[in-house]
């Protein structure tokens, strides 16, 4: 193997920093980033040790096959975070017709619901409360939102104002811990719904032709 996986870290070896006399087990010592940990002193930061990868589906599965212990243990989430995955990848939605008729020729909001049906989290697409369309949601989704606003976008052409989440639990899951993407939402909206005159000068007109 090229590098190391955390299947390979020992949480109790043994570690001292030279610099500041830190002692204590590997298992303290970890810095946690995206798809990795690194080792270092937790009082001067000092590097202790190596970097360990986290280990893909397959690496498990080969891990564990050849008789790694904690492989074995992480067998069955693993299997079950894949299996969730190709549940997803085959709810989402990617056609026109998978998106119901709104009928008339106003513009509108698309709601972005997070809702618990079947013990599992479900965005819901909503316009007027009513259903327009439903797929799995995913943790930090920023990227199936945009390809939802896409499809939305070419599906009402012209009458989508906005797509928004509507609590804050549908933003969390969007975002994640992924602070740089905090505008995201609003950058994907002004990207994929740009405001057009003739709706922005239409709706106010209408609203006033109406009383
Ligand atoms: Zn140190």
């Amino acid at each position: 193997m090229a590098y190391r996986t955390t299947l390979d870290f020992d949480f109790d070896e043994p570690l001292h920093c030279s610099d500041c006399d830190w002692r204590g087990p590997a298992g303290d010592a970890m810095d946690f980033f995206d798809a990795l940990i690194d080792v270092r002193c937790p009082s001067c930061d000092k590097k202790l040790g190596g970097l360990y990868m986290f280990p893909t589906a397959d690496e498990v599965r080969r891990e564990a096959a050849a008789g790694n212990p904690r492989a074995i243990v992480e067998l069955g989430s693993v299997e079950k975070q894949d299996e969730r995955l190709h549940r997803a990848q085959a709810a989402e939605l990617s056609q026109l017709g998978q998106l119901r008729d709104v009928p008339g020729r106003r513009s509108f909001i698309v709601r972005w619901d997070l809702e618990e049906h079947d013990d599992d989290k479900w965005v819901i697409l909503r316009v007027r409360r009513r259903e327009i369309g439903r797929e799995l949601g995913y943790w930090e989704g920023l990227e199936r939102f945009r390809a939802v606003a896409e499809l939305l976008a070419r599906r009402y052409p012209g009458r989508v104002r906005e797509l928004r989440p509507d609590s804050g639990e549908a933003t969390t899951y969007l975002l994640g811990d992924r602070l740089a993407w905090c505008d995201g939402i609003e950058k994907i909206n002004a990207q994929t719904f740009p405001p057009s005159t003739s709706v922005r000068l239409a709706e106010p007109v209408l609203r006033l032709l109406r009383r």
